[in-house]
């Protein structure tokens, strides 16, 4: 995990926390001030380091565009992390006051309200160029986003599938850009950048 995210965060700069949340649902979010939660549900359905770049990207992405400052009713969001810190049922130990500190922030920001379907989409590609850039290969994203929605199904929907117009149209979106995508990628690994991040 900190290997990827490494490996992506030294292409966009700034400092970046990322932390890993015990929790099996397939989940991931972004909050300001460069931080980014994995549950670790999400982590055991990847198969590889470019599956796992794949959600990393996408949630860097929405932080440099800002999405979760354009999101709405404060309030609502206060609610939803009041509920969400009730469930993660230790607030008292190392990771319950990680995530208290982190939802403190999305409270003030709304960040835990959904995205809209633009800003997925936005964050798809932003965040499937920024894998690239690191070495990491942008054809498994179409790979993990058919595993999320296989895995997802019956579940609640997570933060990546919920509001997308359908995942048709996410795989044909990426799959416009992978030329492009691709193209970054040799241009990376013919600059030195390989990363090796092993599960
Ligand atoms: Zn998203």
């Amino acid at each position: 995990m900190q290997c990827v995210a490494s490996a992506i965060t030294r292409e966009v700069g700034g400092d970046w926390e990322v932390v890993v949340f015990q929790d099996d649902s397939l989940n991931a979010f972004a909050l300001p001030g460069n931080k980014i939660g994995v549950h670790t549900g999400l982590v055991r359905l990847v198969d590889n380091q470019d599956q796992l770049a794949t959600v990393i990207g996408h949630e860097i992405a929405h932080v440099l565009s800002n999405h979760s400052s354009e999101r709405m009713s404060q309030e609502y969001a206060v609610k939803q992390s009041m509920s969400l810190i009730q469930a993660l049922g230790a607030p008292q130990s190392a990771l319950g006051q990680t995530a208290m500190g982190l939802l403190g922030v999305g409270a003030q920001y709304g960040v835990l309200l959904p995205y809209s379907r633009l800003h997925e989409s936005e964050a798809d590609l932003y965040g499937l160029k920024l894998m690239a850039r690191a070495g990491f290969d942008p054809r498994q994203s179409i790979r993990l986003w058919q595993k999320m929605e296989q895995a997802g199904k019956g579940q609640q929907p997570p933060e990546f599938l919920s509001t997308h117009p359908s995942h048709d149209t996410r795989i044909e979106d990426l799959q416009k850009e992978m030329p492009e995508a691709m193209a970054l990628r040799q241009q990376a690994i013919a600059s030195g950048k390989r990363p090796n991040c092993q599960k």
